[in-house]
């Protein structure tokens, strides 16, 4: 019985900045509750990616489809895509003058027109659940590395996105630290929340993940499961990358 829904749908993308082909023909696929880890050498394009499905970046060919329904800026207003597309950077991006739970309820009120009441009510819950229970009303420069991208995390997740994006969420962190925003992660995944995450975590990328994906040169070179990609990849490519990062 499966029944799981496609979340994203990636046809045919290709990316250019001027002369520079990053993304080339990229297919993939996102179902609903799934992990998808994309690992790839620095410039592969991962970050492109991630940029276009969220339309950071405006794609120059191909098609997106989210929850089967093609997205074109002609079409549709791209601010509502990027709520319904969550994102969470290497570098937090948290706003300095605001508390953490001010950050969290932010884009709620101000972008979704919530209410103030409901959105505290709905932000203090999501940093209960990030363990940042007793952090509502300190300020970001308070908080070591974890806390801020667990912040960044539960103010993303705020605006009930159906897919996460996470653009190497721990690359910035003291090693002391990477391990409290992986389970964050992890938790996460486990309640369902379908991901599609860029990592040098490849402990993460095999236990956390359903699909990895191996970029390199902006295409894709070889996906499947962990185990596959992990211990017995079928391109050489992939498996020298795998024994440079393991
Ligand atoms: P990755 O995340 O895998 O390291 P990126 O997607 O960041 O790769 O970059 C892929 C390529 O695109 C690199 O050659 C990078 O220099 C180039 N690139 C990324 N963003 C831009 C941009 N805004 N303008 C020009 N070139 C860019
Ligand atoms: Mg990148």
């Amino acid at each position: 019985m499966d029944n799981k829904k496609e979340i994203i749908r990636v046809d045919q993308l290709n990316k250019s900045f001027g002369d520079l082909h990053v993304l080339k023909d990229i297919d993939l696929t996102v179902m609903e509750s799934e992990v998808v880890v994309l690992i790839g050498a620095s410039g592969s394009g991962k970050s492109t990616l991630l940029r276009c499905l969220n339309f950071l970046e405006m794609k120059n060919g191909g098609d997106i489809f989210l929850d089967g329904e093609k997205i074109n800026k002609s079409t549709h207003d791209l601010n509502d895509i990027r709520q319904r597309v969550g994102m969470v950077f290497q570098h937090f991006n948290l706003f300095p003058h605001k508390t953490v739970l001010g950050n969290v309820i932010e884009a709620p009120i101000h972008v979704k027109g919530e209410n103030k009441a409901n959105a505290i009510k709905e932000g203090k819950k999501l940093l209960d659940k990030v363990g940042l229970e007793d952090k509502y009303d300190v300020y970001p420069s308070t908080l070591s590395g974890g806390q801020k991208q667990r912040v960044a995390i539960a103010r993303a997740l705020a605006m009930k996105p159906e897919v996460m994006l996470f653009d190497e969420p721990t690359s910035a962190l003291d090693p002391e630290l990477v391990g409290e925003v992986l389970s964050t992660m992890k938790e996460l995944a486990e309640e369902g929340m379908t991901m599609v995450v860029v990592t040098h975590e490849m402990g993460f990328a095999r236990e956390v993940g359903d699909w990895v994906v191996y970029m390199h040169d902006g295409r894709i070179i070889e996906y499947g499961h962990p185990n596959e990609i992990f211990d017995q990849p079928r391109e050489e490519r992939t498996r020298s990358f795998i024994s440079s990062v393991l």
